[in-house]
């Protein structure tokens, strides 16, 4: 079997490792990421890697090499509800492939690999994300260990129950010292690589992303006896923001603008909306065009609360800054791109990833394979074994273009 075929088997089995058996749940701590560890343990130990895993339920394992330094490979192991095979174990399974092939031949690097196969990204048990990058970097928050899940189980509950203790996870920060880099390997979750008839491409960042909630407040009324020009309509209003967003990304390529929520008070046919709460998720990777288009949108929203006589409410509700991918990382995956044959692209990645946290303690680096369609968080998740093999030959390749120091 080739190395290819190998990761997609594994991808397989790995996704038979669910809460629910019709389809892939793998929630922080469970069950279903207690037999993942089994099998994944296996697999790196057989890449003649040593293994470890740390109090918050990262597996770590290391190949070592001959000096000083060491490269992070990685990506998480947990999933969404209802998910599909590839959206985090695939960086893993390609990384592991990547140190057996070295095994194999039995070759030593310049430099040390550490495989991270992350505890929890998506945060679907506790409502957190990268809570397994974020225990590796030592930016937890001990706060968050207080948090209940759906049954009312804490944090530090379920950390001990799988096997690690949530007052030691301060010792299991990874010194930065030493660190080459960190390069994680992922699906796409966008349709650009397809469109492009490419089977892999090199993230140049990471967007930044602001949401914010805005309250329009008018007043309600009957729907048929206020007259057309007597109404404060708070949905009619929210409408105009709604069409401003989707316009303002036009504006800026690459830009993305989404009204994901929105609700209707009362919610009555016969009502005129007294009051709306929606949202917008503004992303760009370059922080000053996404705030500038941001604060366009907020006073173009607060023009029309005043045009339309209705109160206004902004409530930010999370910023993050984007993240760029180190240069010096972003060249070397280029050229093994451009080794294996295929055109290499650059392009900006609109979703979270582990890298992100990554990014706090040293250079990230990101190379995307093409998935069918753009899709993901979604059991029709698809990738090719060709496209695979391309990746575990990028990575190869990268791995012997790094520099030692
Ligand atoms: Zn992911």
């Amino acid at each position: 079997m080739s190395a290819a075929e190998t990761v997609m088997q594994r991808c397989d089995v790995l996704g038979a490792c669910t809460e629910e058996p019709s389809s892939i749940t793998r929630p922080f701590a469970s069950d279903a990421m207690r037999s993942a560890h089994v099998y994944v343990s296996e697999w790196m130990r057989a890449a003649g890697m040593t293994v470890a895993r740390d109090n918050i339920g990262n597996l770590r394992a290391r190949y070592d090499g001959t000096g000083e330094t060491t490269l992070l490979l990685g990506s998480h192991l947990d999933s969404v509800r209802d998910a599909g095979r590839y959206d985090g174990p695939l960086g893993v399974m390609v990384a592991i492939a990547a140190v057996q092939r070295l095994h194999d031949e039995g070759k030593r690097l310049g430099f040390g690999i550490e495989v991270l196969a992350f505890a929890d990204e998506e945060g679907l048990r506790f409502g957190t994300t990268y809570l397994g990058s974020r225990a590796f970097a030592g930016r937890l928050d001990p706060n968050d260990l207080e948090r209940a899940d759906s049954t009312g189980v804490s944090m530090a509950e379920a950390i001990r129950a799988f096997g690690g203790d949530p007052a030691r996870i301060g010792q299991d920060r990874r010194p930065a010292e030493n660190l080459l880099g960190y390069v994680e390997v992922h699906i796409e979750q966008g349709p650009v690589l397809e469109a492009q008839g490419l089977p892999v491409g090199i993230v140049s960042a990471i967007a930044g992303q602001a949401r914010i909630e805005i309250v329009f407040a008018g007043e309600a009324g009957h729907a048929g006896t206020v007259p057309m020009d007597r109404r404060r309509d708070a949905l009619t209003a929210a409408s105009e923001v709604v069409l401003a967003a989707e316009a303002a990304a036009t504006t800026e390529e690459a830009l993305v603008a989404t009204v994901g929520k929105l609700e209707v008070e009362p919610g009555v046919a016969n009502v005129i909306p007294g009051r709306v709460t929606f949202t917008i998720d503004v992303r760009h990777g370059d922080d000053a065009i996404r705030s500038r288009v941001s604060e366009a949108l907020l006073s173009r929203a607060r023009d029309i609360a005043r045009r339309r006589k209705l109160a206004i409410e902004v409530r930010p509700i999370s910023e993050n800054a984007a993240v760029r991918c180190a240069p010096r990382l972003i060249g070397l995956l280029t050229q093994a791109v451009r080794d294996c044959g295929q055109r290499p692209l650059q392009l900006t990645c609109g979703a979270g990833h582990d890298a992100v946290v990554m990014s706090s303690m040293t250079d990230v680096g990101m190379l995307f394979i093409r998935c069918k369609g753009g899709v993901s968080h979604n059991p029709a998740e698809s990738v090719t074994t060709q496209d695979v093999s391309t990746a575990i030959d990028v990575l190869g390749r990268f791995l012997e273009l790094l520099p030692t120091k």
